[in-house]
C-alpha cells in the first residue's frame, strides 16, 4: 500500500462523481424501496458493480431502477456522500475542481454539483462526460491529472496500467481481494488528509 498522505497536490487531482462524490447508489435504493417495495434493499446489497450481477431481481426491473437513478428529476434529487461537499469546498479554494464522468450527458450532474456545492464558483467546476468508463484514462492523461479519486475497480485497474493512480473510493461494490494493490479512501475526510497543506 503506497502512502499517500499529504503528497496529493490538488491540482493533481480530479475526481469520478457517481459512488465518490454523488451517492447514486442511495438513490437507487430509494427509488427500489418506493417504485417496486424492495424495503429489505440496503447499499451494502450491493457487492459488485454490476447491478444485474449482484442483485437477484428481474432484468427489467434493475434497467428501469438504473434509468430512473440517472435521470434528471432523481440525479438533481441525489444525496451527496457524506463529507463531500465540506472537503470539495476547502479544495475549490485551491483551483477549479475537475471532475470526470462515464455519464453520457454532464448538463443534470453539472446542475447537481452547483447545488451541492453553492459556495463554489460555477468557473471552479469542470465537469467533463466521457460516455465510457475506459475513455477516462486519456482525458485524464491529456489533463495532466496525476491521482484520480474512482469507486470501479475496473477502472482504477485501466488508470493504474496507464499510469494515472488511482485513490479507490470504498464501497460494498468494490470490497475484493483484487481491491488491495490500490490504496483504499475509507472517507472524505481521510481523502482531506491526504491532499489538504
Ligand atoms: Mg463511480
Amino acid at each position: 500500500m503506497m502512502h499517500v498522505k499529504k503528497e496529493i497536490s490538488p491540482a493533481d487531482l480530479a475526481f469520478d462523481i457517481d459512488g465518490v462524490v454523488a451517492d447514486t447508489m442511495a438513490m437507487f435504493v430509494t427509488l427500489a424501496r418506493e417504485r417496486y417495495g424492495l424495503v429489505h434493499l440496503t447499499k451494502d446489497h450491493i457487492a459488485c458493480y454490476d447491478l444485474h450481477r449482484c442483485l437477484n431481481l428481474d432484468s427489467g426491473i434493475v434497467n428501469d431502477l438504473i434509468c430512473l437513478t440517472l435521470d434528471d428529476e432523481h440525479t438533481l434529487q441525489t444525496p451527496p456522500v457524506p463529507g463531500a461537499p465540506k472537503v470539495l469546498n476547502e479544495l475549490a479554494r485551491h483551483g477549479p475542481l475537475r471532475f470526470v464522468t462515464a455519464r453520457i450527458w454532464p448538463e443534470s450532474i453539472t446542475q447537481w454539483l452547483h447545488a451541492t456545492l453553492p459556495d463554489v464558483p460555477f468557473d471552479r467546476i469542470e465537469v467533463i462526460a466521457t460516455g465510457a468508463p475506459e475513455s477516462k484514462l486519456q482525458i485524464l492523461k491529456n489533463m495532466d491529472i496525476k491521482f484520480f479519486v474512482e469507486d470501479r475497480l475496473e477502472t482504477c485497474k485501466l488508470l493504474a496500467q496507464g499510469g494515472v493512480q488511482p485513490l479507490l473510493f470504498d464501497q460494498p461494490w468494490n470490497r475484493t481481494p483484487q481491491a488491495e494493490s490500490f490504496p483504499r479512501v475509507q472517507s472524505w475526510s481521510q481523502l482531506s488528509e491526504w491532499v489538504l497543506p
